[in-house]
């Protein structure tokens, strides 16, 4: 949900930290034991789960370690049983799939993946559009373009019904639906004067508390604070959700990035885009109309008010997630959609895409130059927090808007990273090992290594050598079973932006 902090009309706090107690262990949640997939799954599998080697594939193993040519990776079970060398026999037993020319990379942690698409009613080519934006549930679509672009695990990163998003894992869970594996975020922890109709606004502390509480006890595994949340909300919200282990992000405005931090939030949304502290005319707790573009315009990566934010994140362990397809398309210019993701466009959805295309081609020069000074200033912060030791995740805000459609728009980010100036290598850590670690697990996702889960991407080429490649997904298995990944796609042609 980003767009609308470009149309959206909407002191340093120090706070000693709530006593945090240890990180749950999500993966007997977010990682159940795998079910066998039912009836409505199988259509997608192209090799149930059993021994296979995957022999003469170049390998990008999501550590940062150069990728490596003539492997053998051999699974069974679910399991990564071994990475060895295309020279060594397979075993007698394994099914094997020659696959020279592809690479294999670990399964995308995708840490800002939404279940649902951004409706403006009666939207023209003007850009007009009727009260109030809605944003209906892509139950249906976005968890198979998410598996069938690579996205193994997901966090939703906020939730419009979190009910259905609850109940949507449960049922790939249980083999039912095809997906992936799901970090499900509570509602959206927002504050007074919403913009989306579809929000609960928070009243006081006690209700945030309340309602991290209650959803905590429903299954959320994560939380997200919200635009207009307060500083004393966001601080009973951290609290609550930290005494059962959990963590909250924000996509923030009225609540500043350093006062977030003092604040005990775990995750910062959206890179260094909506910060607010430099803002002209902020006001404690209350989210400016300019909602941080002057701030981040202001913030060049080399000022010591960058380098002071930096130091204060990561002396915080505040970990920040880069969302860059949702903002090329005014910040840098937008790149044409693939044919594969124009193809699950609904026709409303397409000629919603086109009209917005249109109207970025028409924006002021003024505005234009704002934007490409805030997204070359944001690429180059992103660069000095990871140099800083700041944990950086990668998720790509897919709502629609701006094209940014799931799945395609994760690949699209490992692009963009490496756009902004990331090794390949690095790239795919931050939208692998980074996410499994901020998750907490590591131990099971994350890097392609023995004794891992088989979570794991086929791409056709190279992509240590073209990035583009990325998206050029043929297969992809999540514990051990193999999806085809245009089965998939085909199942959703046409449909992204109705269900
Ligand atoms: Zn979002």
């Amino acid at each position: 949900m980003h767009k609308f902090i470009a149309t959206l009309s909407g002191a340093v706090f120090v706070a000693t930290m709530g006593a945090m107690a240890a990180p749950a262990d999500l993966a007997p949640r977010i990682l159940p034991k795998p079910a066998a997939p039912g009836p409505s799954v199988q259509p997608y599998v192209k090799y149930p789960a059993g021994r296979l080697a995957l022999t003469h594939v170049r390998l990008i193993d999501g550590t940062g370690a150069p990728a490596m040519s003539e492997r053998m990776i051999v699974i069974a079970d679910g399991k990564i049983v071994s990475v060895g060398s295309s020279s060594d026999a397979p075993p007698a037993d394994a099914t094997v799939l020659d696959l020279a020319g592809h690479t294999v990379l670990p399964g995308i942690v995708g840490m800002h993946d939404h279940m649902y698409y951004i409706g403006r009613p009666n939207l023209d080519s003007t850009g007009h559009s009727d009260e109030p934006v809605l944003a209906p549930q892509m139950t249906f679509t976005a968890p198979r373009l998410y598996l069938a672009n690579g996205v193994t695990t997901l966090r939703t990163t906020g939730s419009v019904e979190p009910y259905t998003d609850l109940n949507l894992k449960r049922l790939i869970d249980k083999g039912t639906v095809p997906g992936p594996h799901m970090d499900v975020t509570g509602p959206y922890l927002e504050g007074a004067d919403s913009f989306f109709v579809q929000m609960h606004e928070l009243r006081d502390a006690k209700d945030a508390r309340e309602t991290v509480a209650y959803w905590a006890g429903q299954g959320a595994t994560s939380f997200k604070a919200y635009m207009n949340i307060t500083r004393a909300e966001l601080k009973a919200a951290a609290e609550e959700a930290h005494k059962r282990g959990l963590k909250i992000t924000g996509h923030l405005c009225a609540v500043s990035y350093p006062e977030a931090a003092a604040l005990g939030i775990d995750n910062l949304e959206h890179g260094f885009y909506v910060n607010t502290q430099l803002d002209p005319g902020k006001k404690p707790d209350v989210c400016p109309n300019t909602v941080g573009l002057p701030t981040l315009v202001a913030m060049t990566p080399d000022s010591p008010v960058a380098a002071a934010l930096i130091k204060d994140l990561v002396a915080h362990h505040v970990a920040v997630t880069s969302t860059l397809p949702v903002f090329e398309d005014t910040g840098r210019g937008l790149a044409p959609l693939r044919p594969a993701a124009m193809a699950v466009l609904s026709p409303q959805a397409r000629e919603a895409y086109l009209f917005e295309r249109d109207a970025i081609a028409k924006m002021s020069p003024a505005k234009a130059k704002d934007r490409a000074t805030a997204y070359r200033n944001n690429i180059g912060l992103e660069r000095r927090f990871v140099a800083a030791g700041g944990l950086l995740l990668a998720g790509p805000d897919p709502t629609g808007d701006g094209g940014v459609i799931p799945g395609f728009a994760d690949l699209r980010e490992v692009e963009l990273l490496v756009d902004a100036g990331f090794t390949p290598e690095e790239a795919v850590k931050i939208a692998t090992w980074n996410g499994a670690v901020y998750l907490g697990l590591q131990k099971r996702i994350g890097s392609v290594a023995a004794g891992k889960d088989a979570d794991l991407l086929v791409v056709k080429g190279d992509p240590s050598h073209d990035i583009a490649d990325i998206q050029n997904v043929e297969l992809v298995f999540k514990d051990g079973v193999g999806y085809d990944s245009a089965a998939l796609l085909e199942s959703v042609r046409g449909r992204y932006g109705e269900y």
